[in-house]
This record gives structure tokens, C-alpha cells and sequence, in this order.
């Protein structure tokens, strides 16, 4: 199957090659762990997850590292993300966003990066994400990698690509590697004279050139420092990607590397010119794909507007009012193109519950009628090789959903074989069960938990009764509550809507 991604690199779809045959390395920049993760992040996260799984169904063994910035994301001019999230901490606790009993010392940075990471890890194995249920052997935390950051910068400065400043600080040398600029198609003199770009005016006058980057800076103060050949300090944010990408994928040039489009400057140029410069490779991935943002009802997430949304404020219903099954929040950010901007609604959110719905009860009826079998079946399958060759197509997902929308609506009346059909489109899709991502069945299923199936038995019995002002008073109740009502001849049924 011809695989295309569109390549910020060279700026158009290209043909996706591995390095070697049937294997993918791939790295995505991750979470910053000073605070919950919001559902732009996840959308970038979910993006990488579905090209993964794409490339799994078509027979690629992937291997994705995505890492832990646990430092704090170093940057010189701009506040230590970490130390702001100490204050963060102390609001989030007073809310009761954070328990009480945890972070007990909120100044404690490590303190801080551990909460939050398992955070993380809760919510991004709820929405299957399924890089984060390999932690930690795929997701390692810059904190477990100074070591390797420091001898990286030690090749680099060998290498002339770093030196040290007048002040002790190490930066890396933009005019030693020709190509700086090449993914952002930022040239130097445009960096030069500022042109809107994340060039800090701070201690300009020490670098060699205004857009030299910061690698190592010393600060005996600081509230995260390691000793190092360039005295006890701290790395910057950019050093952590290149040298993580290289200790788990052991390679020097890896076939994908993801993340949201913000990083593509200066981040993501700098990875590239710290990696090409410490290997000599020309390329340090092969593919950069970056998703675009996600905005809130047509607007930018901000937390003054108040429409800024955690993943867990979704799934808690302080979003929509009723709790959302994860499964229908990675649904409904994996369902638009990569390369829009997303628009998160409610109404979206809303279709996304009755998609997944269709898609749990399906699965229902043919496991009921399936006798516990499941048929063989692969990619030459019609609705399968529509499916796929809709994602190979730049990862064209509203395609895909096509051909799987169609595909509900046929006929299946071999139940193994659509069983079977369904499992495949879903190793994909991943909205139930991902091992670790529990299954929306059961919120969703042909029952309601304790309250909604009293409700449910009163509400037969006033039926029984003939006493219809109680049973739609009751059916009232039960749809505040957030099920769907189903009044038959004998029996009422009712299901918990998903969102
Ligand atoms: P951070 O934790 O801030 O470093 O961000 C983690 C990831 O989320 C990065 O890949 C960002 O590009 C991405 N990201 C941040 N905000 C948004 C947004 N509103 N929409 C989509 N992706 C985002
Ligand atoms: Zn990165």
C-alpha cells in the first residue's frame, strides 16, 4: 500500500518510506508535567497515536518514544514552567482540582512532575493512547537523561557546533549548521532582525549570533540543577528531544517525528540542528508531521476566555454538563484531519456519543450472534482496503469514518466476519476495550447502574399499575439523569448516553 504523510520538511505529501523494511521509529514531543493536560495537547497526542496505529495496520512494527518533560521546559527570557506551576499547584489545590493530600510540598518540583505525570498517564490511557501503556519503557523523563544531555553537548562543542560564553553559559551555534531554518523556513537574517520570532533579546550581546540557543546554563539558585563540566545548572528545553529520541529509538535518523505545529519553531529546528550537528547525518527524521491547533467554539482555548478544558474536566461532565466517556472525547479528537484546525463543540462531542454508540451496540449484536467466534481477515478485505487506503492518504480520516459509516449500515449477516472487521477498524480507532481504556459498554450498555435500574423497575411497575402520571414522571428522572428511555409493550430499557 503507498502511504503518503505530508512532510513539513519539504512542505508537501510525500510517499512514506521506512528506513528499514517493516519497521517505523517514531518520536512525538510530549507533555509538559506542571499541570493537567487540556484537549489541544491531547489532540496533538492522539494525532500521533492514530498515524501509530495506521502504520501498525498496515503491517509496520512501531516503535514510538514519546518523552516526559519533567525539567520544566528551559528557555532563556522566559519564566522556568516549573516554578510557575508551584503556584498553579497552590490555586489547583484550593479548588479541589489537586486533593489536598497531594503535592505535599508544593515547591517541591519533583513532587510537582511526579503528580502530574501519573495524571497524565490516567488520562491518556483512558483515551487509549497507547504509547503512554508503555510507559515507562517508552516514555522516559528528561530528569533520568542529563547525563546524556550533557555528553551531547560535550560533541557539540567539540564538534564547533557549542561554545561556552563569556558568562559560562553554553550555547549552540545557529551559523555552524548551514541548515538552520530549513523545516521553519526561517533564514537567519530574518531571525536577526526579530520578524516576530521566539529569538530572546536576553543577554544577546554574550551570544555569537541572536539566535544561538541555550544548552547548558549554570545557576547554582536554580530550583532543578545537576553538576555538570559547565558547573552545577540546568539544560535547555531543546537538548531533552534529540537525546531521548536517540537513547530509545538507537538510531541517529528515525523514520517520524510528530508534535502540535508549535513546535516547529524554534523546537523543533533546534532538535534538528543539535541532532545533524552531534551525528553529522543530514536529517534527524525523515518525516516531521505536525498537527494543527484545536480551538474551543470557534476560538483560541484561553483560560482567561473560560473556555480552556482539561481532559478530565470532559470527562467529569464540567464541560458538558454529564460525564463523557473517554472513549467519545478520543473519538471526537481524532475525527478531523490533522492538518485543520480543529473545532471542539459540544454539538461534535454530542455526535461523537452516538457514533460510538452505533459502533458498541453493533459490536453487541454481532458477539450475540457470533457464538464466540471471530473470522480471519486482513486488508484485502473490500471494507478494509477502503478503510486503510482512505489513512494512507495523509491519514484522510473523515474517509475512513466513511467507508466504517457505510459499512454500519450493511448487511452482517456473517457475524464472525463483521466481528473480525470491526476489531481491525478498531485497532485503529481504539474506542473499546484498549486493554487499558476500559470499556464503554458497560456506561453504556443495555443496563443502568444501581439508581438508573431502580428507577427502571419503579418506573415498570407504575406502567403495571396503569399509572402513567408516575412513569413519565419517573422517565423524566431517568433522562435528567442521562438515559435514553425506551418504552416497550411489557419492558422499559434503558441505556446511559455516552456524553
Ligand atoms: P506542552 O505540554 O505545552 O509542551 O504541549 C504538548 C503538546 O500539545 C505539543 O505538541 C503542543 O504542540 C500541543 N498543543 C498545545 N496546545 C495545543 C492546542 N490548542 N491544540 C493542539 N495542540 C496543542
Ligand atoms: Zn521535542
Amino acid at each position: 500500500m503507498k502511504i503518503n504523510f505530508y512532510n513539513s520538511l519539504t512542505n508537501q505529501q510525500e510517499e512514506f518510506q521506512s528506513i528499514q523494511d517493516g519497521i517505523v521509529k517514531m518520536y512525538s514531543c510530549g507533555p509538559t508535567v506542571y499541570d493537567f493536560a487540556h484537549i489541544g495537547n491531547f489532540r496533538s497526542f492522539l494525532f500521533g497515536d492514530l498515524m501509530r496505529r495506521f502504520l501498525e495496520l498496515a503491517g509496520y512494527d512501531v516503535q514510538h518514544v514519546m518523552n516526559i518533560t519533567d525539567v520544566g521546559h528551559m528557555v532563556e527570557g522566559e519564566d522556568d514552567k516549573m516554578l510557575a506551576a508551584a503556584t498553579r499547584v497552590k490555586e489547583n489545590k484550593k479548588s479541589g482540582r489537586v486533593p489536598e493530600g497531594a503535592i505535599a510540598d508544593p515547591d517541591d518540583p519533583y513532587q510537582i512532575a511526579d503528580y502530574y505525570t501519573k495524571a497524565f498517564l490516567d488520562d491518556a490511557n483512558k483515551l487509549g493512547y497507547k504509547v503512554a501503556a508503555e510507559y515507562p519503557d517508552s516514555m522516559p523523563r528528561a530528569t533520568d537523561h542529563i547525563d546524556g544531555m550533557i555528553k551531547m553537548i560535550e560533541r557539540l562543542i567539540e564538534r564547533g557546533h557549542a561554545y561556552v560564553s563569556s558568562d559560562g553559559v553554553v550555547y549552540y551555534s545557529v551559523e555552524s549548521f548551514p541548515e538552520y531554518g530549513k523545516l521553519s523556513g526561517n533564514s537567519l537574517d530574518k531571525l536577526i532582525d526579530g520578524a516576530g520570532q521566539r529569538v530572546s533579546a536576553d543577554n544577546q550581546q554574550r551570544k555569537k549570533h541572536p539566535a544561538d540557543f541555550l544548552l547548558w546554563k549554570p545557576d547554582r539558585q536554580h530550583i532543578m540543577k545537576w553538576d555538570s563540566p559547565w558547573g552545577v545548572g540546568y539544560p535547555g528545553w531543546h537538548i531533552e528531544c534529540s537525546v531521548m529520541a536517540n537513547a530509545k529509538l538507537g538510531r541517529d535518523v528515525i523514520d517520524i517525528h510528530t508534535g502540535g505545529e508549535d513546535l516547529i519553531f524554534p523546537h523543533h529546528e533546534c532538535e534538528i540542528a543539535q541532532s545533524c550537528g552531534c551525528s553529522g547525518e543530514s536529517q534527524f527524521a525523515n518525516y516531521w508531521v505536525h498537527a494543527r491547533f484545536l480551538f474551543v467554539e470557534g476560538k483560541k482555548m484561553s483560560k482567561s476566555r473560560g473556555n480552556f478544558f482539561t481532559a478530565r474536566d470532559v470527562f467529569e461532565g464540567k464541560v458538558t454538563g454529564k460525564p463523557v466517556h473517554p472513549a467519545v472525547l478520543r473519538f471526537e479528537l481524532i475525527k478531523s484531519h490533522y492538518r485543520s484546525n480543529m473545532n471542539f463543540t459540544k454539538k461534535g462531542l454530542s455526535d461523537s456519543a452516538s457514533t460510538v454508540m452505533k459502533l458498541i451496540e453493533l459490536r453487541q449484536d454481532l458477539e450475540s450472534r457470533s457464538d464466540g467466534k471471530v473470522a480471519e481477515v486482513d486488508l484485502g478485505h473490500p471494507v478494509l482496503k477502503d478503510f486503510a487506503e482512505a489513512l494512507a492518504d495523509d491519514l484522510n480520516i473523515a474517509g475512513a469514518l466513511g467507508v466504517m459509516h457505510t459499512w454500519i449500515k450493511s448487511d452482517h449477516g456473517d457475524a464472525a466476519l463483521s466481528l473480525a472487521i470491526w476489531d481491525k477498524m478498531n485497532s485503529v480507532l481504539a474506542i473499546a476495550p484498549t486493554g487499558t481504556n476500559d470499556d464503554p459498554a458497560e456506561s453504556a450498555g443495555s443496563g443502568g447502574d444501581d439508581e438508573g435500574e431502580a428507577l427502571r423497575l419503579e418506573m415498570v411497575a407504575a406502567r403495571e399499575n396503569k399509572d402513567y402520571a408516575r412513569s413519565d414522571e419517573l422517565r423524566d428522572k431517568l433522562i435528567a439523569a442521562g438515559y435514553d428511555v425506551q418504552i416497550g409493550k411489557t419492558d422499559v430499557t434503558i441505556k446511559k448516553k455516552l456524553a
